[in-house]
């Protein structure tokens, strides 16, 4: 049987040597050879042996989902739309930020892993009056630092059924493997041009794409221990950000296994209107949930935990729920991401004014928590938040329950 290199960590390369009678480091230099160069082809890797690479090539292969379709959004954002075969496809998403492009954005997807001044810039990308620097002038103009944020993907479609998610609507299909994981890293490095640059265009990585990150855990954390060894993307825990809608013993267990940072998606402040949004929270409920949370800061790379929060137009986004937010929240070291809704064909939800959100983030900041507001980045190629749906076949035939339910 052929064995994809990239389910691989490193201790499944290095057994992988072992087992073909093959000195340690040897696996070392397949790794750099495969994340580092995205080398595809054994006979690239000319500081391995001819016989090596001659038994490689009998035995492995190098293999990434194939790129259905390529697509550069208005803001440089790009998707990736990536065939993973018996008619499913996934997303993955570029979001560069900041100097190298000649940007000068706000906060995106990437925003659950801010920079040490983040919330800083962050409440200057939100308030336009409070962006000066410190010298006076309009900090709009300073260049910002350069940063590259590839959105993956963790599964085919999604079981949760999170109300106003187009994954969530499509039902769910199956769990990644590692490769199909760990591919979409390795195809955006390559296809950003990473080799030719030597510069690093991914310098963050969220899992925040379709799927339920937590509910295909064993993956994950391999595919988790790739971008983060040195040999292959070398990316620092806290550059490396875990959305969970919130499955409680997965997280504990994530602690402990692998943590990285950590981002929730909240979405509502009480129980009786998260069982609505997220159904999950009807198995884990809100007290659960943040006494994990605040397990979790104990281990993790970061001292605080994202709180995500969709703002849905009537129905989460108003100041009694802000308040109740605050309270709900205070607890646990953290900070507030709100995300405006980013509608898609089958939603029943709207995204709230502008000045709605505002004045919800102000009343979050006023009782001492660090607020932002998500910039929406890519939704002229459906990429932002909640727009990927990529392709799914239905296993759950949750869209035919639907329209069932329906037409009564
Ligand atoms: N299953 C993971 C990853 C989901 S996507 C999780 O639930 O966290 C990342 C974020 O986008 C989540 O917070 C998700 O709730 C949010 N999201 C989903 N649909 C959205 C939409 N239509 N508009 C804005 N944000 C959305």
């Amino acid at each position: 049987m052929t064995v994809n290199l990239l389910d691989l960590d490193a201790a499944g390369l290095a057994r992988l040597c072992a087992e073909s009678g093959e000195k340690p480091f040897r696996s070392r230099q397949l790794m750099r050879w495969i994340h580092q160069s995205g080398a595809a082809d054994f006979d690239a890797m000319t500081d391995l042996a001819k016989p090596l690479r001659e038994r490689l090539k009998a035995m492995a292969e190098i293999r990434a989902p194939r790129v259905a379709r390529d697509t550069t959004s208005a803001d440089g954002t790009r998707k990736w739309l990536l065939d993973v075969g018996t008619g499913n496809a996934i997303e993955a998403v570029f979001i560069p930020e900041g100097d190298r492009a000649g940007l000068s954005r706000g906060p995106a997807c990437g925003d659950a892993t801010p920079k040490r001044d983040a919330s800083a810039s962050a409440v200057v990308a939100s308030i336009p009056s409070a962006g000066r620097s410190p010298s006076g002038g309009p900090s709009s103009r300073a260049p910002r630092r350069y940063r590259g944020t590839l959105c993956i993907s963790s599964q085919a479609g999604c079981a949760l059924a999170c109300v106003f998610c187009a994954t969530g609507h499509q039902g769910f299909n199956r769990n990644l493997t590692v490769a199909e994981i760990v591919g979409q890293l390795w195809l955006a490095n390559r296809d950003l041009g990473r080799g030719v640059t030597a510069e690093r265009p991914i310098t963050n990585v969220v899992m925040m794409g379709m799927g339920e990150p937590l509910a295909n855990f064993d993956a994950v954390v391999t595919a988790l221990k790739v971008m983060l060894d040195d040999d292959a993307y070398g990316l620092s825990r806290r550059r490396v950000t875990l959305s969970t809608a919130g499955l409680v013993p997965a997280i504990d267990r994530l602690r402990e296994t692998c943590p990285v940072a950590l981002a929730v998606s909240l979405h509502a402040p009480n129980d009786a209107l998260r069982d609505v949004l997220v159904p999950i929270n009807r198995k884990y409920p809100l007290r659960e949930l943040l006494a994990a949370c605040a397990r979790y800061i104990e281990k993790a790379p970061r001292d605080f935990v994202t709180f995500e929060y969709v703002m849905l137009a009537g129905v989460n986004d108003a100041a009694s729920h802000a308040r109740q937010l605050a309270k709900l929240v205070q607890a646990v070291p953290c900070k507030i991401n709100l995300i405006p809704f980013n509608p898609f064909p089958q939603a029943d939800y709207r995204r709230p004014e502008a000045a709605t959100i505002a004045r919800f983030r102000d009343i979050v900041m006023q009782a001492g928590i660090t607020a932002t507001v998500r910039k929406t980045r890519g939704d002229d190629i459906d990429a932002a938040c909640g727009q990927l749906a990529g392709q799914v076949r239905d296993r759950t035939r949750r869209r035919e329950r639907r329209l069932a339910a329906a037409i009564g």
